[in-house]
């Protein structure tokens, strides 16, 4: 018996609504396009539930992550997070923080004891459950639009290697604002578009592979580079105010980590010399506070239209 391949949909830009792409990339039937309104990097065709298998088999999850949430051993991310703490308690100390798209509380059971009082939301109940279970954490098992959050009950929103994953930016965003004090902070820390279009390019033009799998393009749907993310959080009334290349996240070979080591020093010296996030940053961070809901990407903003390299010095 063969097993009917998992459907795809096409879909329109996320962020702009066109629809009107060129394919830059491809991961099996899955494609990476260029949206032709805003620049946008985002997978079409997609598969029709990207998601899916997070709400699949509680024992899978367990084996994969049991030895971290027992405490056994700690998380290869948890130099990221630490970072990424170490940057937000700066800005804001204290106060109610939510974490959208909480996983198993790896970055939440991270921010315990440092000040803030932390809730999670996220809609895998077996994320969810894990969460409450091995962390205590306060996690909803919930799409942040149905998890009844009040306006303004937030002082901090993180979402950590998620956004990515979402292909309804502009939904989320709303939402994201709505809970939001009016003085209050967001923090995205997403994959690098150009970084992952740079390798992909790097493994099938230099190294001859005609298969590679760099975008992860079953689940991230999204691929922002620094200035796409930027437009789209604007163009959701948000102002980036702070950006930084963080760590890599490593894992794999000891020369990959190696290599994503002296990438990330390069991303760095090239940014702080003005040029930037380029395809050496793995992840872009920022920070961004509520702004103006004026500028809509794409509609009423053309000059948002981006063409690659071109006005990332702004962030
Ligand atoms: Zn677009």
């Amino acid at each position: 018996m063969t097993v009917a391949p998992p459907p795809l949909v096409q879909v329109a830009c996320a962020t702009c609504g066109a629809d009107r792409p060129t394919r830059v990339a491809h991961e099996g039937p899955l494609g990476i396009v260029r949206c032709g309104g805003c620049g946008l990097l985002y997978v079409s065709p997609r598969l029709a539930e990207p998601q899916a298998h997070y709400h699949g088999d509680r024992d899978a999850v367990l084996r994969k992550y049991g030895a971290i949430l027992r405490g056994e051993r700690g998380h290869n991310r948890d130099p990221n997070y630490e970072q990424e703490l170490g940057v937000l308690r700066r800005l804001k100390p204290t106060g109610r923080l939510l974490d959208v798209g909480t996983h198993c509380g790896f970055f939440l059971r991270k921010a315990r004891g440092l000040g803030w009082t932390l809730v999670g939301v996220e809609p895998s109940p077996i994320g969810a459950a894990l969460a409450q279970e091995f962390y205590g954490l306060d996690v909803r098992n919930a799409l942040l639009e149905d998890a009844g959050f009040s306006d303004g009950s937030f002082d901090l929103v993180t979402m950590v290697d998620v956004f990515e994953h979402v292909g309804e930016p502009m939904t989320v965003l709303g939402q994201v604002r709505r809970v939001l004090r009016d003085d209050g902070l967001l923090f995205v820390k997403v994959p690098n578009g150009r970084y992952n279009l740079f390798k992909y390019r790097l493994f099938r033009r230099l190294m001859g592979l005609r298969e590679v799998e760099i975008f992860d393009a079953k689940e991230h749907v999204v691929h922002y580079t620094a200035e796409t993310l930027r437009a789209t959080l604007a163009a959701a009334g948000f102002k980036v105010t702070r950006a930084f290349v963080p760590l890599p996240i490593q894992d794999g070979a000891r020369w990959k980590c190696a290599l994503r080591s002296v990438a990330h020093v390069l991303a760095r010296v090239q940014r702080a010399l003005g040029g930037g996030f380029g395809p050496l940053a793995t992840d872009i961070a920022v920070v961004a506070e509520k702004g103006s809901l004026g500028h809509m990407l794409g509609r009423a903003a053309p000059s948002h239209s981006v063409r690659p390299a071109d006005s990332e010095k702004a962030l």
